[in-house]
């Protein structure tokens, strides 16, 4: 399907933000993807891909080339080794519905990343990831077409070169198109063990245990409606992209220097939330630097743009808003938690059409 008039793009992303595009196309098999893609390289026109426009925000001026819808739909399964099972799920697969799926199934691997809205195919971008679980976890494979080589590829997942959030997929944006992804579940009733404390506190089990499939489930998707993190059209806090900033991932100095500027700030004993990794890395928490920088819950304009009643990292669009206005409070409390705390946020969703380092006109 094709449209050329100019289509808005808010009508396509959660935030309900974006101006036009000049071209949308939507694909619904491989090879429709693949003519697509090629057509608009040939033409040298700019390409975007687009899913479930739940991680992108789109400047009010829009994207000046094709916007690629990808609508692919199929899961195929088989048997792996020792009561593993494969997947290999379509780009367009949405993703919660496979979850669910899975869980259903008696599939464990993937029950922590209930809820989370998009397509299967932009999973492996960000490294999509929620209570203790990411896909760099089960994701065995990626095919894709690699714009630079012009030809189909399967990238194991050394290639996709997964991190906390990140991927080779984010940071050379545009040169891989996901086709198709494949996973590798465990055939169980029980989950993975659980690492996240919250989630485990609300299922009532110690931090790694494991829990049935179903209640595990059921137990994030409650934590996610309870933090707006679950698309919902009768709740305006979903109006968003999801968390907006990355928890921050600091080097030990950067760490202790951190710890001093808290304790001068908000007092001796005061310490940053601290979850510490086998690299000597320790992550912190971006919500807990952007409270303690003097952002509350729903601080911006009611009508506009707004950090979310219910979770300090989601920025939300509650109708009026503009992209400008969304990128001018998140640069206010990024500029906030510098001043404050000597700390870099960095933006989680893809900007399209405009760059978060560019200084505001
Ligand atoms: C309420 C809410 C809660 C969220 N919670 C979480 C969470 O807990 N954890 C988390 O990690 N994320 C979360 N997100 C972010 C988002 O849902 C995920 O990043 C999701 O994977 C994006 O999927 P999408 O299909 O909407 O991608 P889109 O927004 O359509 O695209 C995102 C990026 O991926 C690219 N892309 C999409 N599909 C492909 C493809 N087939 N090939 C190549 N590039 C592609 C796009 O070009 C774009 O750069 C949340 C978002 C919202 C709105």
């Amino acid at each position: 399907m094709e449209t050329t008039a100019a289509t808005p793009l808010r009508e396509l992303t959660t935030l309900r933000l974006g101006g036009p595009a000049a071209r949308l196309v939507e694909a619904g098999d491989e090879d429709a993807v693949v003519a697509a893609v090629r057509r608009a390289d040939r033409a040298g026109e700019p390409l975007l891909v687009l899913a479930g426009g739940s991680n992108v925000v789109v400047a009010d001026e829009g994207f000046p080339g094709t916007v690629l819808r990808i609508a692919t739909r199929g899961v195929a399964e088989r048997p792996g080794a020792d009561g593993r099972v494969r997947l290999e799920v379509q780009a367009g697969e949405p993703w919660d519905p496979f979850v669910a799926r899975c869980v259903d199934a008696g599939l464990a691997g993937v029950e922590c990343l209930s809820g989370i809205p998009g397509s299967v195919g932009a999973t492996p971008i960000q490294n999509v990831g929620a209570y203790g679980q990411e896909v760099a976890e089960t994701i065995r494979g990626v095919r894709v077409l690699d714009r630079a080589r012009g030809e189909v590829a399967e990238l194991d997942p050394a290639a996709c070169g997964f991190s906390y959030r990140s991927s080779a997929f984010k940071r050379a944006p545009g040169r891989w198109i996901v086709l198709a992804v494949r996973f590798e579940l465990v055939r169980s009733a029980v989950s993975a063990p659980i690492r996240y404390a919250e989630l485990a506190r609300r299922l009532d089990v110690p931090v790694g245990a494991r829990a049935p499939l179903g209640d595990v489930r059921a137990a994030v998707l409650a934590l996610r409606r309870g933090k707006g993190m679950v698309i919902d059209p009768a709740d305006p806090d979903s109006v968003s992209a999801g968390s907006f900033f990355t928890n921050p991932v600091l080097d030990a100095d950067a760490f202790a220097a951190l710890e001093r500027r808290v304790a001068r700030r908000l007092g001796d004993g005061v310490r940053p939330p601290a979850f510490p990794d086998s690299g000597g890395h320790v992550k912190t928490s971006a919500a807990w630097l952007i409270e303690r920088a003097g952002f509350a819950r729903g601080h911006g304009d009611p009508r506009g743009i707004a950090i979310s009643d219910k979770h300090t990292l989601a920025l939300t669009n509650r109708g009026a808003g503009t992209t400008a206005e969304l990128v001018a409070l998140a640069r206010e409390i990024a500029g906030g938690v510098r001043d404050a705390f000597g700390v870099e946020l960095v933006p989680e969703p893809v900007f399209v059409g405009h760059a978060w380092n560019a200084q505001p006109a």
